[in-house]
């Protein structure tokens, strides 16, 4: 069953058209990877899903909730959690506060319900320990207690996507989660991102322009050019689509 449906989506910035009437639609559980060109849109599409833009014409629906009909600041209640390739950490946070301070964006008015029920520091204390069990089960609790801005760019990646899951999503935004990593960290990154929708039960939307890793784990891709959709189709599919070798992949 769809679980993301995008239908007809375009977005213009003045005279330049960055999406361009796009559909396509994510299966629960599916990764899917966003593939193009520079300035294809890829960027775009995802800033209209995570509603940082409010697009000029189409639909946005994950599951029954339209997301475009939110308020933007209503998004992680909705279960949409991100990432960022320039990431969005707070570097002098520890490694546990900055995964709980991922988990508190998601609360909001349910926050306020719990704290009542059960008072703020139980509250704080349940946060905590889902924390810590996040951080462990991506194998980063060694570095619970260390600061954010003294840990490896590569480990940072990683707590990026703690920070992401400890809002409990549905469907998690990747953006270049490979940028600046080295080949040996990819390899790393790869597995734990095709683990992510069997231990966490999340929909993965994905823009990398690492090939090898994003054909490797994606369940299906989506080819963009000029902010129209060129293909969609499994990795294979794709890899053989005479469009997509000729205004992208050439020899990938
Ligand atoms: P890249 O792989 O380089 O990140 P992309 O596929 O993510 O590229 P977008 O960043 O979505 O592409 O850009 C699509 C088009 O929209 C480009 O022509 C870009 O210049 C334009 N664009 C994107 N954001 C804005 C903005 N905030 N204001 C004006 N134009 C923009």
């Amino acid at each position: 069953m769809a679980d993301l449906v995008v239908e007809e989506l375009s977005m213009r910035f003045g005279g330049i058209t960055a999406l361009d009437s796009l559909s396509m639609t994510v299966e629960a559980g599916q990764i899917c990877g966003l593939i193009g060109p520079n300035g294809a849109g890829k960027t775009t599409l995802f800033n209209c899903v995570g509603r940082v833009y409010q697009p000029s014409a189409g639909s946005v629906r994950l599951g029954d909730v339209d997301l475009l009909a939110l308020p933007a600041h209503r998004i992680a209640y909705a279960g949409v959690a991100r990432t960022f390739q320039n990431l969005g950490l707070f570097p002098s946070l520890t490694f546990l506060e900055n995964v709980m301070a991922g988990a508190y964006s998601s609360v909001g008015g349910g926050f306020l319900k719990s704290i009542l029920r059960i008072g703020i520091a139980a509250q704080e204390r349940e946060l905590e320990a889902r924390a810590h069990r996040l951080l462990e089960m991506l194998e980063l609790d060694r570095h619970a207690f260390s600061l954010a801005k003294d840990q490896p760019f590569g480990t940072l990646k990683r707590l990026e996507i703690a920070r992401a899951l400890a809002s409990g999503p549905r469907l998690l935004l990747l953006d270049e989660p490979a940028g600046g990593l080295t080949d040996s960290e990819v390899g790393e990154l790869s597995e734990l991102i095709d683990s992510l929708p069997e231990r966490f039960g999340v929909t993965v939307l994905l823009v990398e322009h690492r090939m090898a890793m994003v054909m490797g784990i994606s369940d299906k891709i989506v080819a963009m050019s000029y902010g129209r959709k060129l293909a969609e189709g499994s990795p294979e599919e794709i890899r053989q689509h005479p469009e997509v070798i000729a205004s992208y992949l050439g020899g990938a």
